[in-house]
């Protein structure tokens, strides 16, 4: 038995360091990699990441699970080697229920989609998308097709992201977050809109790099573990855990933008950071969902980013680095201005309070359109009605519209938006446990300490890596299964304070 383990351990090994190699090549892909480097780069990727599919398909990988089922199930569930079975077992059912050749089928088409999306978003052109993105609702039907004994078809799908989630778990719990945001957001934008002039001021790349570096360091990211480069869509990339690493995009122009991308995306670093050292080189050692994943990047870059009490200690500092743009700044103005709430078109740009609606609506969207309810050639309409009912304002055309998001022209319909409602929905639930256990937690944020806060998540959650699903990390951390309730009295408080709700 010892022997099967120790194999099935070398064969993960092996998968882990293809797939952390051809991660290699994206980064540098985005970051430093000349232009002329793109097609062979593309190809060099596949190749790795084709390698580790076949090595984790492999008959072998199979013949070893059955015959460590015996072992596993004498174990604890949560023990070391257990989990690294169930995890491989999960990670080797799911890729052999799919045929290779409708895998390169879809990415195939996916890559072609892509290249044809690069190009009609800037045109406005969604009817030379229409006819692939009808291709892609078959292919993504198709995917869930190979997962049968579903009860929605969009839970396999689901399924990939975050583990464990439903379809019939998401629909209520949305729809019961709209109808809370939904006058939440009216009664704001009811008022006057704050002003975020001081934020769109002149701001010299350098200095903000050196000040968002300055934040991070004290969050807790480990430089020597870890390092930050510029790209065009910043993303967090794990080689291992000695070297996780973060990319950010500055705008002179707007000191918002990478100020709290690089907060979210060390959010997302210091959860791969914290994941205890010996699962290094395990399937265990990456973050268990996406759900969570966004969890901690929105609570890093929202609940304390965001937050008065982070402010109080950073913005004489701020003011310190930008004493043209900020000294007659006041503290309330500038406080405000990284909190204003205002509908828009666009949902990456979107605010604590709004941006959610923009994810239940594609994850609505996304429902009908794998029922088959609504079809593709009625998408942009249908994105338009919505965005009407729900934030009261209508795309002048699909490039603000339905063109507007990568997801749906580069990969499958259904499984990917509803992993970050359930990041914000998690992040509050987790910030206030972490608050009850310690509520010296919001004292120490005023003074920039954010180690009790750091070591509770490492705790509760980073050191665990995906031994746990979402759902049983939120249970243990919290004592309280998912639930919205948490994430609507922080909005409550903070926006209910600003805005005088
Ligand atoms: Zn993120």
């Amino acid at each position: 038995m010892k022997a099967k383990l120790l194999k099935l351990k070398r064969l993960s090994r092996e998968i882990n360091d293809l797939n952390a190699a051809a991660t290699v090549l994206y980064w540098d892909q985005t970051t430093y990699m000349p232009p002329g480097g793109a097609e062979t780069r593309a190809r060099q990727i596949a190749t790795l990441r084709r390698l580790a599919h076949e090595k984790l398909t492999h008959p072998a990988i199979g013949r070893l699970l059955n015959a460590l089922r015996p072992y596993e199930s004498g174990l604890p569930y949560d023990a070391d080697d257990a989990s690294l079975i169930r995890v491989v077992r999960r990670d080797y059912e799911r890729a052999v229920r799919v045929p290779a050749a409708f895998m390169e089928e879809l990415s195939n088409h996916t890559a072609t989609l892509y290249e044809i999306w690069t190009k009609a978003r800037p045109a406005n052109d969604f009817a030379a998308v229409e006819p692939f993105l009808e291709k892609t609702l078959d292919l993504s039907r198709q995917l869930a097709g190979f997962f049968p004994g579903y009860e929605h078809i969009i839970d396999p799908l689901i399924d990939f992201a975050d583990e464990g989630m439903k379809a019939s778990m998401l629909r209520p719990l949305f729809c019961e977050l709209h109808q809370h945001l939904v006058p939440m957001f009216q009664a704001i934008t009811a008022q006057q809109a704050a002003d975020d002039t001081c934020l769109l001021q002149r701001f010299p790349e350098e200095q903000q790099v050196a000040f968002g570096l300055e934040v991070i360091a004290r969050f807790g990211f480990d430089f020597e573990r870890g390092r930050q480069d510029k790209t065009h869509h910043p993303f967090t990339a794990r080689f291992s855990s000695g070297d996780v690493r973060i990319t950010t995009r500055v705008k002179e122009d707007d000191l918002g933008e990478a100020l709290f991308s690089t907060m979210h995306e060390a959010g997302h670093a210091l959860y791969e950071q914290g994941i205890r050292r010996d699962l290094e080189g395990t399937p265990l050692a990456r973050g268990t969902s996406s759900g969570m994943h966004e969890s901690q990047s929105r609570l890093w870059e929202n609940l304390v980013g965001r937050s008065r009490g982070f402010w109080r200690f950073f913005y004489l500092r701020l003011q310190t680095a930008f004493p043209q743009q900020l000294a007659s700044v006041p503290f309330d103005v500038f406080f405000r201005a990284i909190n204003k709430v205002k509908p828009s078109l666009i949902r990456t740009n979107a605010d604590e309070v709004t941006y959610n609606l923009h994810v239940i609506i594609r994850f609505d969207l996304e429902l009908a359109l794998l029922e088959g309810r609504l079809l593709v050639r009625d998408l942009p309409e249908a994105w338009r009605e919505r965005y009407k009912a729900d934030l009261g304002m209508m795309p002048p055309d699909d490039r603000e519209g339905v063109l507007q998001d990568v997801h749906w022209y580069s990969g499958v319909i259904g499984g990917e938006f509803q992993g970050y409602a359930l990041g914000n929905i998690m992040s509050a639930q987790l910030f206030e446990a972490a608050v009850g256990a310690h509520p010296e937690i919001p004292p120490e944020l005023e003074q920039g300490k954010f180690g009790t806060l750091h070591n509770w998540l490492k705790d509760e959650i980073y050191q665990y890596g995906c031994k746990y699903t979402a759902s049983e990390l939120i249970e243990r951390a919290t004592g309280a299964p998912l639930n919205i309730e948490p994430y609507i009295r922080y909005l409550r408080a903070k926006y209910g304070e600003l805005y005088r709700l």
